[in-house]
């Protein structure tokens, strides 16, 4: 295999004990470690994945909060582009019978399914027996649809305590890049920005896609940040929503410039882990490729 190219993160910090909410001491690395009284049933150990072979630099992109209507418009844009991704899936939409014909394309086009909670709690306000529902009702209907165990979990808003990533069988999977997409192209600031210009819908959502990718990264409050595409760097992981129809306009124009640049290759999160890491791991938290814990 090439090498690798060189991280700009620094490696995982030297394990430290848990922040004092949390009455037990945090596992410590050794895989002999006595297992921390939890309510836990699933600590198993999360199967390991088989390192892609690239020379080139890893990136990984992440969809929040489907399946949805514009779930499809998503995948239309990754098949387009041959690029597989990561869905961190909110348990509630499979109830839908219009979403579960979704969730199995995605799983049938080789994404990986992710899970994002059941109904999209702030989990720091739960138990921890209402937490672990959280996860395995998920991933119970995740499975009973497609097939597939998530093992990865992104906490709602990114919000999570220690003591709760302990006792969570699944890694918290945070992000690198916010595409801030919810804020700029979903469907009421596209509106309110045609509005402004005069101009169809389809080209404001052409023209916000642009600023957000390759002139101005704007975030919440219209705060200044870098344009998106100067943002990535290898490990990251970029986190998009898939239940906007502007987000796949963003994603699309993403992926030619990557294409057309070359210097990236677009995997799942648990491939580029495997790939640049140790693969994901229980009790870590991820903003990149590599745990900050
Ligand atoms: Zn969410």
């Amino acid at each position: 295999m090439a090498p690798v190219p060189q991280s700009t993160e620094a490696p995982a910090n030297t394990p430290t004990v848990a922040p004092t909410e949390t009455p037990t001491v945090a596992p410590t690395e050794t895989p002999t470690a006595e297992p921390t009284k939890t309510p836990s049933p699933t600590l198993t150990p999360i199967p390991t994945r088989t390192p892609v072979a690239t020379d080139k630099k890893i990136i990984a992109f992440t969809f929040d909060d489907g399946p949805d209507y514009d779930t499809s418009g998503m995948l239309d844009v990754l098949a387009k582009h041959n690029v597989k991704a990561t869905f961190f899936i909110k348990g509630l939409n499979l109830e839908y019978a219009d979403y579960q014909p979704i969730i199995k394309r995605t799983a049938q086009e080789g994404h990986e399914l992710a899970n994002h909670t059941y109904i999209h709690p702030d989990i720091r306000n739960l138990t921890d027996e209402e937490f672990l529902l959280q996860q395995t009702k998920t991933n119970d209907k995740i499975k009973e649809l497609t097939g597939q165990t998530p093992t990865l979990f992104r906490p709602p808003s990114g919000n999570y305590t220690q003591h709760l990533l302990e006792i969570s069988p699944m890694p918290f999977i945070l992000w690198t890049i916010d595409s801030w997409d919810w804020y700029r192209i979903s469907p009421n600031p596209v509106a309110e920005y045609a509005t402004k210009h005069n101009i169809s819908e389809e080209e404001a959502t052409n023209q916000i896609a642009n600023q957000i990718l390759f002139e101005h990264g704007l975030g919440y409050l219209d705060a200044p940040a870098a344009p998106l595409v100067s943002r990535l760097s290898h490990g990251a992981i970029i986190l998009f929503h898939d239940v906007h129809p502007g987000t796949a306009v963003v994603v699309d124009k993403l992926l030619t410039y990557i294409e057309e640049q070359g210097e990236y290759t677009v995997m799942t999160v648990s491939d580029m882990l495997a790939t640049i890491g140790t693969g994901p791991t229980q009790g870590k938290i991820y903003r990149s490729a590599w745990p900050m814990n």
